[in-house]
């Protein structure tokens, strides 16, 4: 079997997309016109994704307000809030550029879903030739609309705990009913949730450990041949080209992480300082019997924050290193993260969002090939 490779899901919205969004927030154009926009923009996303060779393809997320926000609010300046959620709830994180990402607040129940990822995706799906992927977001991040201390009057954590996995469990299954072949949960909070930021309150409460019993509540209601399908992402985060927890050692989050039964990791890597020991660690934590299903993990061979574009000859070197403490049978490629996980994201270090596109494509196409020939040079 050669090496398989998965995006994790996200593309820069086109600098034209952004503007509509702004303009929609505005009351300057209608809904069914930022529709069309970000259709024209999902089909472009997907003919060039198509093109690099990818088997599997993500329509770039070109609908979703962000990544961690899609079900609960149309953009990111809280335009379609949806219902018991008031705009000021915790920093999700706080970013190495000093910029900071916040959630809405719970302030009532019950807590429901208004959008399912399905919902984009099966306006996508017709776009494609290939196989396509879907992203959600876990349980985990979504935990943190709840108020860290306080209780939400008439609705008690509990209460909210259960609503919260059956939503997320349902945007999973619909998203396999809408025609996903792969479905990728985000993870980005585990690595942070180490990180003990006192200008972030939940990073110093040790809620690692609740994040991966949340999401195993989750995982557990999937047989073991759906979970072969379902993987998890994590990330020290990106956005606006920056990071958010780069500096969190991996071994502070592996080994709690595979413990999640899920069948294949997305996993950051490429920018990493020593890549050889977190392949290391790889090669140690993840699983070869998870609840019934063995753990591949895919390692970032490309840096999405970074616009010098990785080689096909560097992609492999990076896979054929890690095939040396990863089970080859278990070894996958995949990006770092999304390429912009935010909708609203001028890409500084790119100059702009469709530059960054541009990039994004190239450095699809030469993980593709990359994997490829790492693929024979290991005699897969
Ligand atoms: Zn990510």
């Amino acid at each position: 079997m050669p090496i398989p490779v998965e995006p994790v899901g996200s593309l820069p919205r086109p600098a034209k997309l952004q503007e509509a969004i702004k303009q929609y927030d505005e009351g300057r154009i209608s809904k069914a016109e930022l529709e069309a926009e970000q259709d024209d923009a999902c089909r472009d996303s997907i003919e060039r994704m198509e093109a690099t060779g990818s088997p599997i393809v993500s329509d770039g997320e070109q609908r979703a307000s962000s990544f961690a926000t899609y079900p609960i609010v149309d953009t990111l300046a809280g335009t379609g809030l949806a219902p018991n959620l008031a705009p000021d709830g915790q920093y999700f994180a706080i970013f190495d550029d000093g910029h900071h990402r916040q959630l809405p607040r719970l302030t009532a129940g019950p807590f429901a879903y208004q959008t399912y990822a399905a919902d984009n995706l099966s306006r996508s799906i017709p776009m494609a030739t290939k196989p396509m992927k879907q992203a959600v977001i876990a349980p985990s991040m979504l935990m943190l609309l709840y108020p860290l201390d306080d209780e939400v009057e008439g609705y008690p954590r509990a209460q909210f705990l259960e609503d919260l996995c059956n939503e997320t469990e349902k945007d999973i299954r619909k998203a396999f009913e809408a025609g996903a072949q792969r479905v990728s949960i985000d993870f980005t909070e585990g690595r942070l949730a180490q990180k003990n930021d006192p200008r972030n309150p939940w990073t110093g409460r040790g809620m690692l450990g609740e994040f991966i019993e949340l999401n195993n509540r989750v995982l557990d209601r999937f047989t073991a041949d759906e979970r072969v399908n379902i993987g998890v992402h994590t990330c020290p985060g990106g956005d606006l080209d920056s990071v958010h927890s780069a500096e969190v050692d991996y071994a502070e989050l592996l080994p709690s992480m595979f413990k999640m039964n899920a069948g294949y990791f997305l996993m950051q890597l490429s920018s990493e300082r020593d890549k050889e020991y977190v392949y290391r660690l790889v090669g140690q934590h993840s699983r070869e019997d998870a609840n019934g299903v063995g753990q591949v993990a895919f390692i970032g061979v490309i840096d999405p924050l970074n616009p010098t574009v990785e080689t096909p000859e560097q992609v492999r070197d990076d896979l054929v290193a890690a095939a040396n403490y990863i089970d080859r049978q278990r070894l996958g490629a995949t990006d770092d993260c999304g390429f912009s996980p935010f909708s609203i994201d001028d890409k500084p270090k790119h100059g702009s969002p469709d530059f960054a596109r541009d990039v994004a494509f190239q450095k699809i196409a030469n993980r593709v090939r990359g994997a490829e020939i790492a693929s024979d040079a290991l005699g897969l």
